[in-house]
């Protein structure tokens, strides 16, 4: 377009001044410290929809952070592995059923989860995020590489700081999971999320794209028993509309979503006491 006096404005796209393979974390944290613009990438896939220009891209791809693996307690999952990873690994699967499928497997497309990576996902903390959803409604740690561990549900309310982060942890536990999401096309941003999780006498219910970021209903789950009757189901539901705060965009209104969350929390409790 022609801004007139012959000036032409071209539109700026996304841009890497450097590129560079780390060859440790701490090489990694050094550059990402070392200039203003120096900048962790995961898969690109959402950094490089924005315009911003950055001066050096770190990549974590030869660091061996792509595996998921388990000890007795716990499973791990490195920052470089992908949303289709954690769709089909047996280990998820086996560890909390369906729940990391279910709220993955609506994102773009297989090509998009084959490049899409979990640290990208965690570290940006959508108010959309699917897989928050479920991660919050699970035990997880995050790990960075400066701030160190901490709780999901602690990492989400902190402001964004430069860090690395290098893996999830999940607790395992017998859980019983579900997670569905409403959405007016397949593969478009979810209207509302919601995952449900039982695991030593505690449910766990978390609501995300309110259309504001995930977030435990914590009052809504504490009045559960092991096993809720119809009533006790209902009391919660209403609960979760009571104690979390749901807003209007395009995709759905306030109203819309409260309707939503109360439907979407029965089903999960339902399916879960089945
Ligand atoms: C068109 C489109 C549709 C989408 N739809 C959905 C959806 O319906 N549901 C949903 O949940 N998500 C959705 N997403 C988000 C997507 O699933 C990923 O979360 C997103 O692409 C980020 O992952 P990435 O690997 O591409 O990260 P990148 O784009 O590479 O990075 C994103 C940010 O995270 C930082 N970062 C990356 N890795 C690390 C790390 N290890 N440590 C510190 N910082 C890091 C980067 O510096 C950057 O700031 C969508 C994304 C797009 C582009």
């Amino acid at each position: 377009m022609n801004y007139g006096k012959g000036v032409r404005k071209e539109k700026r796209l996304f841009g890497l001044k450097e590129y560079t393979f780390a060859r440790s974390l701490e090489q990694a944290d050094k550059l990402l410290h070392g200039e203003k613009g120096n900048v962790i990438l995961g898969g690109l896939l959402w950094m490089r929809m924005g315009r911003k220009n950055h001066h050096t891209g770190i990549d974590l791809s030869k660091l061996g952070l792509d595996q998921i693996t388990q000890t007795e307690d716990k499973v791990e999952i490195g920052c470089m592995t992908t949303l289709r990873q954690i769709e089909t690994s047996q280990i998820l699967g086996s560890c909390f059923g369906n729940i990391l499928t279910d709220s993955v497997s609506h994102i773009v497309g297989v090509q998009f989860r084959n490049c899409a990576t979990i640290g990208g996902s965690v570290f940006s903390r959508f108010n959309f995020s699917d897989i928050l959803t479920a991660l919050l409604a699970l035990e997880t740690q995050v790990h960075l590489f400066r701030g160190g561990t901490l709780p999901l549900e602690t990492f989400i309310t902190l402001p964004p700081k430069k860090d690395i982060l290098i893996k999830l942890t999940l607790k395992k536990k017998a859980w019983k999971t579900n997670y569905q999401s409403h959405r007016m096309t397949a593969t478009d941003f979810p209207v509302l999320a919601a995952a449900v999780t039982y695991g030593e006498d505690q449910w766990r219910i978390c609501l995300g794209a309110r259309p504001s970021r995930a977030i435990l209903a914590e009052k809504a789950a504490a009045l559960l028993p092991e096993k809720p009757d119809e009533k006790q189901i209902g009391l919660a539901c209403e609960q979760v509309v009571e104690e979390l705060s749901f807003g209007s965009n395009q995709r759905g209104t306030k109203e819309y979503r409260q309707l939503l969350a109360g439907i979407l929390v029965k089903r999960g409790i339902e399916d879960i006491c089945r």
